[in-house]
């Protein structure tokens, strides 16, 4: 008889996150428009700041990250103890969960969102509660009608990842009056740089007044350092304190931190571009209206069309093409906004297919 190591049995029913892909075309064209990345490189700024750092990465990064902090903390107008960072908002999201998830407990986030969600709340020992979006929107009614006693934290993804859409002010602070005090609601606006609805709260401003909200943010989209891993909290000062001691140590290293420092210090020159994504994205969302496609308003960095059953179909004719998209098999696909001829190569393969959603 062979034994073999016991592992947790959440691993059983457990699928791995899966990253955006990247597919070769024609004449090895490709355009990767698959996991909402910036199309621009670093500045010459940040890039010399990575350099830099990279010349004592025979040292340890400073653990606490307090020059990062501090610079977060400036940018924001926050005290620095309400601000906590981590490996990508990803990371923080898993430190979130490790402070507050364990078997008997709820998490709640709405369905579909993003897929990093429910492989961290499985993780986590608690319990997923998923709701489902209503009209592509997140149902704030019904997510509070499902909250328990075991609800202990709450996740909206405002905009939300996949499909782009936005919760409004009013709805919001509806939604939130209705959530206990010892349940945390996590907002999370990796996508915030680039919301232009007017009607959109934001977060920094909601949670100096409600003690269990916490805001998430990342470098990863509009800053342009999906690749270096840094994302941040702002919340309360005994949330933020009982997330950072969950810190593995040493998870944000010396380059991300310089790196992060460098991309505030340049606000200026990302949001340029930023305004350059969102050009784009209105421009692309028209020109799939023109041709006849059905797409919700996308306040993010990226499109959703809603396609069923045809998701898989549609996905091998932007692969065959070159062009990567986030298919989510039999609900709908992801589109990233690119730069114009990337945004251009996905145009036409939506112009070419035979149907419509
Ligand atoms: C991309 C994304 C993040 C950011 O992840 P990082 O770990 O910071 O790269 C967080 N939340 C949502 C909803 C996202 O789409």
């Amino acid at each position: 008889m062979s034994a073999t190591p016991r592992f947790r049995s959440v691993l059983d029913r457990f699928v791995a996150y899966k990253p955006g892909k990247t597919v070769t075309g024609p004449g090895g064209r490709s355009f990767k428009l698959s996991s909402n990345e910036s199309p621009y490189g670093p500045l010459p700024s940040v890039l010399e700041a990575i350099t830099e750092a990279g010349r004592q990465v025979n040292r340890y990064p400073d653990n606490s990250c307090s020059e990062l902090i501090a610079e977060i903390a400036r940018h924001h107008r926050v005290p620095e103890e309400q601000v906590t960072v981590g490996c990508g908002s990803v990371g923080v999201t898993q430190m979130l969960l490790e402070a507050v998830g364990e078997p008997g407990s709820e998490v709640m986030y709405a369905w579909r969102s993003f897929e990093a969600y429910p492989l961290l709340v499985s993780l986590s020992g608690a319990a997923a509660v998923q709701v489902p979006l209503r009209d592509e929107r997140h149902d704030l009614a019904a997510m509070a009608d499902a909250i328990t006693a075991q609800t202990r934290l709450i996740f909206v993804c405002n905009p939300n990842n996949p499909t782009g859409t936005v919760v409004g002010a009013a709805e919001l602070e509806a939604f939130l009056d209705r959530v206990p005090a010892d349940c945390l609601v996590v907002l999370d606006e990796a996508y915030r740089e680039y919301v232009r609805d007017t009607d959109v709260s934001d977060g920094l401003m909601l949670y100096p007044q409600r003690p269990n909200l916490v805001v998430l943010r990342t470098f990863s989209k509009a800053y342009g350092l999906a690749g270096l891993r840094i994302g941040y909290l702002v919340g309360h000062p005994l949330v933020a304190a009982a997330v950072r001691k969950t810190y593995l140590p040493f998870t944000v290293n010396s380059v991300a931190q310089a790196a992060g420092i460098a991309s505030l210090r340049a606000e200026d020159e990302l949001l340029e571009r930023v305004e350059l994504t969102v050009k784009e994205r209105e421009r692309v969302r028209g020109a799939l209206l023109v041709q006849g496609w059905t797409v919700p308003a996308s306040e993010a960095n990226f499109v959703w069309l809603r396609l069923g059953e045809d998701t898989m179909a549609f996905s091998a004719a932007c692969d065959a093409a070159g062009v990567s998209v986030r298919p989510f098999a039999g609900d709908g696909v992801r589109v990233s906004i690119g730069s114009p001829d990337d945004n251009d190569a996905f145009l036409a393969v939506a112009e070419s297919y035979p149907t419509r959603n």
